[in-house]
């Protein structure tokens, strides 16, 4: 197979795979260096192992035939049934899309949330014990007063007691920027035990086929030296996957910094979509933060 099919094939399937995981399906493309037992290619979704194959015109035909159609049942003499079916339908099948996780795409990568700890009434029964008071009668009034009041006063130690935990898939320069923010804790795969996937980021054709081109060298590197050395090769722009906690304190000062338009615009695009992750669960806190910034 010639360079460009092969630079086709990748792209297509990591399309497809994109769009599986936005369903909330677990989808992955088994790399190219870890096929053993599947052929190559491939994708799994959700434990199904699937070929994919790109063709310019070859396919009219079974498009024609599903025209109006949900399934094409097809069968060849003495063979087993085929069922070929449009991508939506398979997702519907799979029960995708209705669990689809809190993630945001952002380029290739994404920001998803795994979890919160702590709610906004919590805080402001926490922040009570400074006035003495009782922390179980507190109105929905009273807790976003408080909340209004920590944030104009900028009281902000409260808001260490709540904290969001990311996972996110980002290019290595983005991931630098964001590791400087200390206050975060961090837990980045690996390129000594595993090996890169060919993901990176790139602003057009000339970048994306020199990313491939020392992908493929990579490739031909790990076969006589350690895995931890050749990716000093690897493009700066290759993506990474790390977990992220942090306390809503210091989450609210990254976002200040990251959201800024001095910031770089690839790591304030994904500052983005942790802000809209931030004001979907904690709301009220997300209001006046924003009040008080802008
Ligand atoms: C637009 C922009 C450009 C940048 N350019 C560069 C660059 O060219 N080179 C470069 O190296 N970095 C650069 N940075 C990174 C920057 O210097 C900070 O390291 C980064 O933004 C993290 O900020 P922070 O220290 O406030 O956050 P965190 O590390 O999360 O700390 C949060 C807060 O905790 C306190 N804190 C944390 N650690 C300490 C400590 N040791 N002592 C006292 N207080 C502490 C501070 O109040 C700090 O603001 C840039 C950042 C931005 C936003």
């Amino acid at each position: 197979m010639g360079k460009k099919s092969r630079r086709k094939g990748y792209r297509g399937e990591y399309q497809l795979v994109k769009r599986l995981k936005a369903a909330g399906l677990d989808a992955k493309r088994v790399p190219l260096s870890g096929q053993t037992e599947f052929a190559k290619g491939d994708v799994v979704v959700e434990g199904l192992v699937g070929e994919v194959k790109l063709r310019k015109d070859g396919f009219r035909q079974i498009y024609k035939w599903l025209e109006n159609r949900d399934i094409l049942f097809a069968k060849a003499d003495r063979k087993e049934y085929l069922s070929i079916m449009r991508l939506e339908t398979l997702i519907k099948i799979l029960g995708g899309e209705n669990n689809a996780m809190d993630e945001i795409q952002v380029f290739d990568g994404y920001v998803r949330l795994v979890r919160t700890d702590g709610t906004e009434r919590q805080l402001a029964e926490i922040v009570r014990i400074s006035y003495g008071k009782d922390e179980n009668d507190l109105t929905d009034e009273d807790v976003e007063r408080l909340i209004q009041l920590l944030l104009r006063n900028k009281h902000l130690s409260p808001f260490e007691f709540l904290s969001m935990v990311f996972k996110i898939k980002a290019p290595i320069f983005v991931a630098r920027q964001w590791f400087r923010h200390r206050t975060g804790s961090y837990l980045e795969k690996s390129l000594r035990y595993t090996i890169a996937e060919p993901e990176f980021y790139a602003v057009n054709d000339e970048m994306e086929q020199y990313n491939q081109k020392a992908y493929e060298e990579y490739l031909r590197l790990i076969k006589h030296i350690r895995k931890e050395q050749a990716r000093a090769i690897l493009p700066m722009g290759t993506y990474t996957e790390f977990y992220w906690k942090i306390d809503l304190r210091n989450l609210m000062h990254f976002l200040e910094l990251r959201l800024d338009k001095h910031a770089q615009y690839e790591i304030r695009e994904y500052a983005k979509a942790i802000e809209r992750l931030f004001e979907e669960k904690f709301p009220v806190i997300h209001k006046y933060w924003k009040e008080r910034i802008v």
